[in-house]
């Protein structure tokens, strides 16, 4: 290393001193990890980031309703504001800053082309009540997503407007619902069988819209006990509701035959598309004899997750469902032009209603077809086919000191399941390996998900991470795991020791949670 520059200061210290044993600062910061109060706590009442004109006189119309005292804003300048929001934003783990290992939830790379084409101005400056005339483009952007999407699911209709995979849910079994009301089996069929894998949202949407919910075993490769689901057909059955892949990480091989034996017993197949990034462009769930099913843009096609929103989970219907799908629907007017159908009338007579106001998420539909169009119907094969070798390659690495739950029953699909058997007898616990994680600098992966097997570990990196980037995964991955096993239990117990705030009171903070900032 020639090359180096040996002059001035040293750029190695002569002892690493542990984050334990040294001594506090007196800010109270920690090198570049910076304490920030809160905002109300810098306030400095009457200070001001913007010099306003004094109001005009105008007559107090609000009688008795005026509020007597201060407003109670804090007071900051605009680079205390700057400070405050840049500050915050450091503590966010991101997958901006690094890997995001979350199973199901697909933390993938969001295209910088995508943010490029919804800051366009023709996109970003719409305003939901303008004249049809005058959105054309809009319209032809929703039309052409969803033909794309009709494409890939092979489903013949789609509705755009859910705002996020569980809302989607929502979306295709009310629409489930209104074709059992069709057909006048509404009060008869109320059981809706979810198998004990699924995620949470799908036992509560069924619950939500008035269904009993009937739980289904799983085998002993993590898929559908067929043996059990096929007991648990009847004629009280609304529908099912599955994953695929489901939440193991595996592909339910016998969907077809789970179809097929619903639709012979009168209900219908609801699937939770939100693994579609395994199958993206390689399987067609219209292949597979579903009925309706939520894609999460925010998962397969790259749109941002954001705390909460804004998502989008358009649902795909099959024939039988598509007349209860929801408004609005694009329409191709005789003109050639498009119009959007806000009315349960005509066509769309049997539609159930409306989910959300206007007609949805605009600007993840732009970025969604952004990157279905960079990608085209090649590139997104390969995006499902990438997914899956980057799960198996960390499954390769780790499975040595890992505990895989069903054993190694070949491949996976685009995320790996481990347990916690690995770990008995360290006394490090899955909660306790996840904390440690974070001292190692990565998002833990998503834990104690599936219920169904103790103590879960479901890694799915997605097809947007190196092969160094794994390879730094798994690494630090097969280091906690040897340490935790050779006896330095200190390294869980005590993590994180290097974050800015180390392990909090959960159940306190669950129990006697304090939601609001009090004074003094
Ligand atoms: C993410 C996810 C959902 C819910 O999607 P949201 O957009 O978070 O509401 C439902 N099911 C599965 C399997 C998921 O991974």
């Amino acid at each position: 290393m020639s090359a180096m520059n040996t002059q001035g200061r040293p750029t190695r210290p002569d002892a690493v001193v542990s984050a334990d044993s040294a001594p506090a600062t007196f800010s109270g910061n920690r090198a570049l990890h910076l304490e920030e109060k809160l905002i109300f706590e810098k306030d400095s009442a009457g200070r001001s980031g913007v010099d306003l004109p004094e109001p005009p006189p105008v007559a107090n119309r609000l009688g008795g309703l005026a509020r007597g005292e201060a407003v109670g804003l804090p007071g900051l300048s605009e680079p205390q504001v700057v400070r405050h929001y840049t500050r915050l934003s450091q503590k966010n783990y991101a997958i901006d800053a690094g890997l995001f290992p979350l199973g199901s939830c697909t933390m993938k790379h969001n295209p910088r082309l995508n943010e490029r084409m919804a800051r366009l101005p023709g996109f970003a400056d719409l305003h939901p009540m303008q004249p049809e005339s005058t959105i054309q483009g809009a319209l032809q952007v929703m039309q052409q997503l969803s033909h794309w999407i009709m494409t890939l699911t092979g489903m013949p209709a789609v509705a755009l407007s859910p705002g996020a995979g569980a809302h989607g849910e929502l979306t295709g079994m009310a629409a489930i619902r209104a074709a059992l009301e069709a057909r006048g089996e509404a009060g008869k069929r109320r059981k809706v069988l979810v198998p004990d894998s699924a995620h949470g949202t799908n036992p509560a949407t069924a619950a939500a819209l008035g269904f009993q919910v009937s739980g289904i075993a799983e085998d002993d490769t993590g898929r559908v006990d067929l043996k059990a689901f096929e007991a648990s057909l009847g004629d009280d059955v609304a529908a099912i509701m599955l994953t695929n892949p489901n939440t193991c990480g595996v592909f339910e091989y016998d969907i077809r035959r789970i179809a097929d034996a619903l639709h012979e017993a009168g209900g219908y197949f609801y699937c939770d598309g939100a693994n579609f990034n395994a199958i993206v462009g390689r399987v067609r769930p219209g292949d597979l004899g579903i009925d309706a099913m939520h894609l999460n843009l925010h998962k397969t096609f790259s749109t941002p997750h954001g705390g909460g929103g804004p998502g989008s989970g358009p649902v795909v219907y099959s024939e039988a469902l598509a007349p209860f799908a929801p408004v609005p629907r694009i329409q191709k007017n005789a003109d050639g032009s498009l119009s959007l159908v806000e009315q349960a009338a005509g066509d769309a007579a049997q539609a159930f209603g409306r989910v959300k106001g206007f007609h949805g998420q605009m600007g993840m539909f732009v970025r969604a077809l952004t990157y279905m169009l960079s990608h085209g119907s090649d590139g997104l094969r390969q995006v499902a086919e990438d997914a899956v070798l980057n799960a198996n390659y960390l499954k390769a690495r780790l499975k040595g000191e890992f505990s895989l739950p069903y054993g190694d029953t070949g491949p996976c699909m685009h995320e790996v399941l481990f347990d916690d058997t690995f770990l008995k007898g360290t006394g490090v616990s899955t909660l306790d390996f996840a904390k440690a994680m974070i001292d190692e600098g990565f998002h833990p992966m998503t834990m104690y998900f599936p219920l169904v097997v103790h103590g879960a570990m479901l890694i799915e990196p997605t097809e947007t991470e190196t092969k160094a980037a794994l390879d730094e995964f798994a690494d630090s991955l097969l280091g906690l795991a040897k340490a935790a096993k050779s006896g330095d239990t200190d390294r869980f117990t005590q993590a994180p020791r290097f974050s800015p705030r180390r392990r909090l009171d959960e159940t306190q903070a669950a129990r006697k949670p304090v939601l609001r900032w009090q004074a003094g």
